[in-house]
């Protein structure tokens, strides 16, 4: 086995040299994290870009409907999505989110977020606000909230920037690498192996392939969702990430609400398809004037490809029926798949010294990743060697 040649060391290298495995939002994090800490950081990836999960979402960084220690990482993730957006030059939009309430158990849910948070954070709108702010059937509405932390990135463009900018500052990536091993201080790939002070492994849900214990003790599967790409007859006017009641039951502060469960048994009662496909009903706008639809939730140990057309009629039937409209013709559709554990929303653990594993473990990486990665390199012990590298202020 051949050692790969230690070539992208900058001159100006004091640090350690922190190896990172997946280039995900997660690793991407990671890596600009610790380069930002003024180490020498190497990525190994087994594809040619970004292709998991962190293009395969909604772009939605959804701040407010986090709980616990997720709060913590979202909180910390939106700041680092501000600045590396202005450094790195992709849009990183202060949208804020919609909520709509198509029931009266919808608007109380959002009535106990509201109490708990404040109005920095949960705005809550009546019938008539809705309608005025939000391209929703009319006669459905209720009332709903505006969340205006949250933020919204494009999920196809904003993590590939990411890792253009940090392979331009400095940051080594091998793409089309696979790590085929990790120990205390070694990486073994398919180019060679990798030595390395600090070892962190952000392969998502393929760690059952590279730490198989560590994912088995977690409980660690796949969950595998329908997703859509829409284009209107006429433009939509929604300017935001827009929640149903679909998503209140899901996201863990609003779950944890006295009137989550009043709602689910509503859902449950009113679209027994909607429940059994487990589904998310959200839509986040993109520039170019269509819409991602989506979502459905099967969890296996594997994400066979083959989708049922099932959960895209499903998905098709109530976004006509949100935004009542009967002119949304598919552009795409395709399988998402994110890691799902139960009882967790994160699995950190460091199977051997100085090797560091980070998983998000359930849908959730987009709002929490970047913020997940401070954590993991604090952790770590891993210092600040020279002054922070410049990144632009947030909003800058
Ligand atoms: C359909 C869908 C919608 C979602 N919507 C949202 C949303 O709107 N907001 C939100 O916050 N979250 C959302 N999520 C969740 C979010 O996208 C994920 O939590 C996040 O992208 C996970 O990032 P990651 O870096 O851990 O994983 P990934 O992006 O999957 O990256 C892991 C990388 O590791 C690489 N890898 C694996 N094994 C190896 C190996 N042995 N060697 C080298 N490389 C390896 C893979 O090739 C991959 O590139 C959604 C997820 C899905 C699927």
């Amino acid at each position: 086995m051949s050692t790969i040649s230690p070539e992208g060391r900058s001159a100006s290298y004091r640090g350690q040299h922190v190896v990172v495995v997946g280039a995900g939002v997660v690793g991407l994090g990671v890596a600009a994290e610790a380069h930002r800490r003024g180490h020498r950081v190497t990525v190994v990836e087994q594809a040619a870009g970004v292709v998991g999960s962190s293009v395969q979402n909604f772009g939605h960084v959804c701040v407010t409907a986090q709980a616990g220690q997720a709060r913590a990482y979202a909180l910390a993730a939106r700041e680092r999505w501000l600045a590396l957006g202005a450094a790195a030059g992709f849009r990183v939009a202060r949208t804020g989110t919609h909520v709509v309430a198509r029931t009266a158990a919808e608007m109380r849910l959002l009535a106990e977020l509201a109490e708990q948070r404040g109005d920095d954070e949960v705005r809550l709108l009546d019938a008539g606000d809705v309608r005025a702010v939000l391209p929703v059937r009319p006669d459905a509405v209720v009332g709903g909230a505006f969340l205006p932390l949250d933020l919204q990135v494009d999920p196809r463009s904003a993590a590939p920037a990411l890792a253009a900018w940090l392979e331009a500052h400095g940051v080594r990536f091998l793409w089309r690498t696979a790590a085929r091993a990790v120990s205390t201080g070694r990486v073994e790939t398919t180019r060679g192996t990798l030595t390395a002070d600090l070892v962190v492994v952000a392969t998502h849900h393929d760690l059952d392939r590279l730490l198989p214990d560590v994912a088995a003790h977690a409980g660690l599967r796949r969950c595998r969702l329908h997703m859509l790409r829409v284009r209107p007859g006429s433009r939509i006017p929604l300017t935001t990430p827009l929640l149903t009641g679909w998503s209140t039951v899901r996201y863990a502060a609003l779950a944890a609400c006295p009137s989550a469960a009043d709602v689910a048994a509503e859902l449950a009662a009113a679209d027994p398809d909607g429940a059994a496909w487990d589904v998310n009903l959200m839509t986040t706008p993109q520039e170019d004037g269509t819409l991602i639809l989506g979502d459905t939730h099967v969890r296996d140990v594997d994400a066979p490809v083959f989708q049922d057309e099932a959960g895209y009629d499903v998905l098709l039937r109530l976004g006509t029926d949100l935004l009542g409209r009967d002119d949304l013709r598919v552009v795409e559709r395709w399988q998402g798949t994110y890691a799902t554990a139960p009882d967790r929303e994160v699995l950190l653990a460091e199977p051997e010294p100085g090797v560091h594993v980070a998983t998000l473990t359930t849908g959730i990486g987009m709002t929490t990743g970047l913020g997940l990665a401070v954590e993991v390199l604090d952790r770590a012990g891993l210092d600040h060697v020279e002054p922070d590298r410049a990144e632009p202020a947030p909003g800058a």
